[in-house]
């Protein structure tokens, strides 16, 4: 049996492709090993979000060809958004690379592979965009209680600084039946909380050939007996309907737990970002979602230094914070991506200004973050016990239904169930606190 190793860097969507392809690889005989030096195949799955990702990437391909000169048998594969945009300059800027393969034939790396080890050939395999890609694939998972589940691939919004669209294509629903099968799979394995992933998965099954949406979808995985939670990343403003936030608030197996990403609290920027919405109207959206789900958690992301942002421009980024409850946003620098209209101009931020302005906005996310946790002290949250912390056996992580870390005092035996958990503690990150036993029964 060969092994291999994987590294998969950026979001969700590649930790998915990369378990699918590692599904696909175990068809062909090669089972994971955390240990690079172990390993027969290295592969690596790439994200091309900022260039910092793409320098990360070379810098551990530099380490691959070392390792290579050792044991020259060794095949290294680059999957994901870099191979999908640099095609053959990755070979060119390392040669030790044997396999290219992009976002919509990453299925055939198996058959890739073994082609190389046959004829001692590099290859490189890009398909189009608008290929569909295959559905149904074997996948390997960690185990757990938890799995991520792609509804939708790809991305037609084409934000001027994003990337996406020009690496992973138009999006494209999967049908709803190969999902429900994928999960009434996990559930039968032991799997009882699921996330469903798009860039825009609130888009879902518009497109189909039967139009469909994401709360029916959410409907008929709610009918899975077994299956305890489903939580779903990430939306767009202009998709996230009523219709599916009052689906969050009547199906109790479905997480009130909203990903909004608003990147920006001015509008000339969001209007130059080719956003499509306002900040008035996100904070109507905010207002709706209140509404209907009055403990709902808002999480969102945000980049600061969009070319041409200036000092005003950023304060409204702040400002947006003390506007809109936030759980959590995710931040970054605004980083230069190839073929995006933004990258394009002339009027960039220097690096300095972005790093400044990334420290404060920070700041400030940690700050909300924390006023958040602070309030669910003393309150009473629903917790999926996932096991023994990392540094001490007798304490219990979980996380709630809002998607905060918990940590509380058990033992094994609460493992893998739902259990309610007093809250006594709050980090700006995550909750401590206490196991109420009993637990009235939740799933
Ligand atoms: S919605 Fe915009 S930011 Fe999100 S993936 Fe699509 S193009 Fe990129």
């Amino acid at each position: 049996m060969g092994k291999v190793f994987v590294k998969s860097f950026g979001c969700q969507m590649n930790l998915s492709d990369a378990e699918r392809v590692v599904g696909l690889l175990g068809e062909d005989g090669y089972g994971p090993t955390p240990e690079v030096a172990e390993a027969d195949l290295l592969l690596v799955n790439t994200c091309a979000i900022r260039e910092r990702s793409e320098d990360k990437l070379f810098s551990l391909l530099g380490e691959w060809r070392q390792l290579k000169r050792e044991k020259p048998d060794m095949v290294i594969a680059v999957m994901g958004c870099v191979a999908q945009a640099m095609k053959d300059e990755i070979r060119r800027r390392n040669p030790a690379v044997d396999v290219v393969v992009g976002t919509h034939n990453f299925h055939e790396l198996p058959e890739l592979v073994a082609e190389v080890r046959r004829t001692r050939q590099p290859i490189t395999r890009i398909g189009r965009l608008r290929d569909a890609i295959p559905d149904d694939m074997p996948t390997r998972r960690e185990g757990g209680l938890h799995a991520w589940v792609p509804v939708i691939y790809g991305c037609s919004y084409f934000c001027t600084y994003c990337i996406v669209p020009y690496t992973r294509g138009p999006y494209q629903s999967r049908e709803p039946d190969a999902i429900v099968r994928e999960v009434e799979g996990l559930v039968a394995e032991g799997y009882r909380e699921v996330t469903l992933l798009g860039q825009t998965v609130d888009r879902y099954g518009r497109e189909l050939p039967e139009p469909t949406s994401l709360s029916a979808l959410l409907r008929r995985l709610h009918a899975i007996e077994g299956l305890w939670r489903i939580r779903f990343l990430t939306s767009h403003p202009l998709d996230l309907d009523e219709d599916l936030v009052s689906t969050v608030a009547e199906l109790p197996k479905v997480m009130e737990y909203f990903h909004v990403p608003i990147q920006a609290g001015c509008d000339r920027v969001l209007a130059e970002m080719k956003r499509g919405y306002t900040v008035a109207q996100y904070l109507e959206m905010v207002a709706m979602i209140r509404r209907i789900v009055p403990d709902a958690t808002i999480t969102g992301d945000l980049i600061v230094g969009f070319p041409g942002e200036t000092d005003e421009d950023f304060e409204g980024t702040l400002a947006l914070l003390d506007k809109v409850d936030f759980d959590l946003n995710n931040t970054a620098a605004y980083s230069p991506r190839p073929w995006t209209p933004a990258a394009k101009r002339e009027d960039q931020v220097e690096d300095v200004i972005k790093a400044e302005r990334l420290q404060r906005l920070n700041e400030k996310v940690t700050e909300g973050s924390h006023r958040n946790t602070r309030r669910q002290v003393g309150s009473v949250q629903e917790v999926l016990v996932e096991g023994p912390s990392s540094r001490n056996a007798a304490i219990l992580t979980g996380r709630t239904r809002g998607n905060r870390v918990c940590y509380f005092p058990g033992g094994p035996e609460w493992v893998g169930r739902l259990v309610q958990v007093r809250i006594t503690e709050a980090r700006s990150f995550t909750l401590r606190g206490e196991l109420l036993v009993p637990a009235p029964s939740l799933a």
